[in-house]
C-alpha cells in the first residue's frame, strides 16, 4: 500500500472535482529528511524552531541562528517556510533555561516567554530577517497567542528588529524585507478573536494539537487521559468548522498544522470545512494526497454535515471510516 501512495508523490493534491489543496510539511529537526520531501510538497507550513534550540547546551547566538535559518530557507526556496518563533514551555524544555512550574501547559509558554525576554526574541527575529535577505520565502508565526495585546507587542518588536537591522545593514545586494506575520490558533480564546486577527496579521495557522488539549482540558502528554484526547470530538470539530467559516468571512488566510491533518480521515473533514492548506509530518503527505485525489468535495461536505451532528468522537470516526471504504 505504501508503494501505491508513493506512486503519486509527484502529482498535485487535487480532489476528483478539481479543488487544489496545498500540502505542506511540519519540520524542525532533520534537515536531510525534511529535504527528501521538498520536491512534492508546497512548502513548510510549520517550522518548529525550538527543536533545534533543544539540541544545544546554551542559547545559540544571533549569528548561529542566522546561519541555521538561512540553510532552512534555502533548502526549501522558493517554497514558503513558516517559521514559528520559539515555543518553549509546556512539553518543550531547554536544558539551559530553567522553567519549573506546577502546571506548565497553563504557564509560561510560547510567545509569553518571548515577550518577557525581548533580548532573546529580538535575536531570533533579527536572525530570521537577515537569513531571509535575498530569499524572501520566510513567514513568521507566533505561538500560544491568547490576547490581542501580545500580538501588538510581538509585532512592535518585529518592527524594531527590522528598523535596527536596516540601520546596520550594509550589504549592497540584498535588502531586509518585512515578512508576512501570522498567529497560531491553539488556545480557545484566540478562536474568538478572528475579526481582530484579520486586522492585525496576514494569516493564521490552527494548532489542532494544543487546541484539542485546551478545549477538552486533557493534557496531551498524560497517558492516563490519553483516550480523552481526541480531535474528532464533536466540540473540536465544530470549533474547527467555525474557524474556517470565520476566516473566510473576514478574509484571513488560514491553514492547519496539527496531527489531525496528517490523518486522511481528518484531512477529508478539514477540506470539507474549507481548509485548502494543511501542514503535516512529511511521512503522511502521500497518504493524505492519495485519499484526497479519490474524492469529490461535495461528498466530503455531506459527510461533514453528518459528522457535525454526532454526539461522540467514536460515532464521527465510524462515519468517516465507512465513507472511505465506500468511496475508496
Ligand atoms: C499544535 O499545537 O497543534 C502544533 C502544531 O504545535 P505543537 O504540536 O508544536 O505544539
Ligand atoms: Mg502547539
Amino acid at each position: 500500500l505504501h508503494d501505491q501512495f508513493e506512486s503519486e508523490h509527484h502529482l498535485a493534491a487535487e480532489t476528483l472535482d478539481g479543488e487544489h489543496v496545498k500540502l505542506l510539511v511540519n519540520a524542525g529537526l532533520e534537515l536531510s529528511s525534511d529535504l527528501a520531501s521538498a520536491n512534492f510538497m508546497d512548502g513548510v507550513g510549520l517550522y518548529r524552531t525550538e527543536a533545534w534550540f533543544m539540541q544545544k547546551n546554551a542559547f545559540p547566538t544571533q549569528a548561529e541562528q542566522e546561519a541555521w535559518y538561512r540553510q532552512v530557507l534555502s533548502a526549501y526556496y522558493p517554497s514558503p517556510v513558516v517559521m514559528r518563533t520559539l515555543d518553549i514551555g509546556g512539553d518543550k524544555m531547554l536544558s539551559y533555561f530553567d522553567v519549573k512550574e506546577e502546571n506548565p501547559f497553563l504557564g509560561w509558554r510560547g510567545v509569553r516567554v518571548s515577550l518577557d525576554h525581548p533580548e532573546l526574541f529580538l535575536d531570533q527575529l533579527k536572525a530570521m530577517l537577515k537569513a531571509n535577505a535575498g530569499l524572501g520565502n520566510l513567514k513568521i508565526l507566533f505561538p500560544m497567542v491568547t490576547d490581542v495585546s501580545e500580538v501588538s507587542q510581538a509585532k512592535r518588536l518585529l518592527e524594531r528588529a527590522y528598523y535596527e537591522l536596516e540601520d546596520e545593514w550594509s550589504d549592497e545586494f540584498y535588502t531586509i524585507e518585512m515578512p508576512e506575520v501570522g498567529v497560531m490558533l491553539e488556545v480557545p480564546s484566540s478562536v474568538f478573536l478572528i475579526p481582530e486577527w484579520a486586522e492585525k496579521v496576514d494569516f493564521c495557522s490552527v494548532g489542532s494539537n494544543d487546541l484539542t488539549q485546551y478545549l477538552l482540558a486533557v493534557d496531551r502528554t498524560n497517558a492516563r487521559v490519553a483516550e480523552l484526547f481526541n480531535p474528532y470530538h464533536p466540540a473540536v470539530l465544530r470549533v474547527l468548522n467555525t474557524i474556517a467559516a470565520q476566516c473566510q468571512q473576514f478574509e484571513l488566510p488560514f491553514s492547519l498544522c496539527g496531527e489531525l491533518a496528517a490523518d486522511p480521515e481528518g484531512a477529508i473533514l478539514l477540506v470539507a470545512m474549507g481548509y485548502r492548506s494543511l501542514s503535516m509530518n512529511p511521512g503522511s503527505i502521500n497518504q493524505v494526497k492519495w485519499a484526497l485525489r479519490r474524492l469529490e468535495v461535495r461528498f466530503m461536505e455531506d459527510l461533514l454535515a453528518e459528522c457535525l451532528m454526532q454526539p461522540s468522537a467514536i460515532l464521527v470516526q465510524r462515519l468517516v471510516r465507512n465513507f472511505i471504504v465506500e468511496h475508496g
